[in-house]
């Protein structure tokens, strides 16, 4: 395994099919499995690991952001990596770029809504990764659904010669949806915590046991609360347009945005209509 820290390094490693699996470090389980699904699409797989200050709104939360840089080389050892990235902000021109990606309407609500220039910053650095790195494979996680439909949109709209592949959201064997931002939860917070994808599961129980898409929201929010947890929002939308839907036509995302103490988590789970009902992804638990 190689580490580059500029473009034109990586540039030298690549043969045949490359794959890339961008991450900000802090590497976990559901890292891990982007890794993995990449691995079997690739010839030179390639991680990234860059804590993109860009896409951060709340400076607190950047500067709590975990670093883990030799734990991170060692997952992407075992995982088979070929070649990390890990550019410095010269590399990334952080303080000199002068060129910014703004993607339309699936990026203002929800997470856009919530966290002015977020989608900013991960369309800027995701173009300049897809640009310096010109994968033939990009691995995102279904977790962050809207950053997946914020990058499928730039891909399409800016003509990228790239295939974005989306990967299953990665859980605890408890059912909270994996995220660096896990390890600054205390215990009682991790428990509430919980009361996120409970509600979650909840809804897809709901609707592939065929009761009404357009309530769902109502049933994940009532959970919420009494869970003690208040969410930014509940939200029933189509995976791709991010738009509210009320009916289960196509690919369609159901999503929670939530503060627990110092932590704002999201999570989904993905229902799609097959056979006349719906079917819900609600992506992979680690064993206990
Ligand atoms: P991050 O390092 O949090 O920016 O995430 C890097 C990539 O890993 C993104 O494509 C995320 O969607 C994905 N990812 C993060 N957490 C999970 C998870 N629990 N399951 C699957 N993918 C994830």
């Amino acid at each position: 395994m190689h580490v580059e820290t500029t473009f034109g390094g990586i540039g030298r490693r690549r043969r045949g099919v490359t794959a890339l699996v961008p991450t900000m470090g802090a590497l976990h389980a559901g890292h891990r499995s982007l890794l993995d699904l990449g691995r079997g699409l690739s010839d030179t797989l390639v991680a990234s690991i860059w804590v993109n200050p860009l896409q951060f709104n709340d400076p607190a939360d950047l500067a709590a952001y975990p670093s883990t840089l030799d734990a991170d080389l060692a997952v992407c050892e075992a995982a088979g990596v070929d070649v990390v990235f890990a550019p410095t902000a010269e590399e990334m021109r952080t303080h000199t770029r002068q060129t910014v990606v703004t993607v339309g309407a699936v990026a203002e609500r929800w997470e856009g809504a919530h966290r002015p220039g977020h989608f900013d910053g991960v369309a800027t650095v995701v173009t300049q990764l897809l640009a310096g790195i010109a994968p033939d494979r990009a691995v995102f996680g279904r977790k962050d659904a809207q950053q997946l439909a914020v990058i499928r949109t730039l891909v399409a709209d800016l003509a990228l010669p790239v295939e974005v592949v989306a990967a299953p959201t990665v859980r605890d064997a408890d059912g909270l949806a994996l995220s660096s931002r896990n390890t600054r939860l205390s215990a009682t917070e991790r428990e509430r915590a919980l009361g996120i994808s409970a509600a979650l599961l909840a809804g897809a129980d709901h609707v592939e046991a065929g009761g009404d898409p357009a309530a769902v929201t109502g049933l994940v929010g009532e959970r919420l609360a009494a869970a003690g947890l208040s969410p930014e929002y509940v939200a029933l939308v189509d995976a791709v347009t991010m738009e509210s839907v009320e009916t289960i036509e196509a690919e369609t995302v159901l999503a929670v945005a939530a503060r627990v103490g110092p932590v704002r988590l999201i999570d989904n789970v993905v229902l799609a209509p097959a056979d006349g009902g719906v079917v819900a992804d609600r992506g992979i638990r680690l064993a206990g």
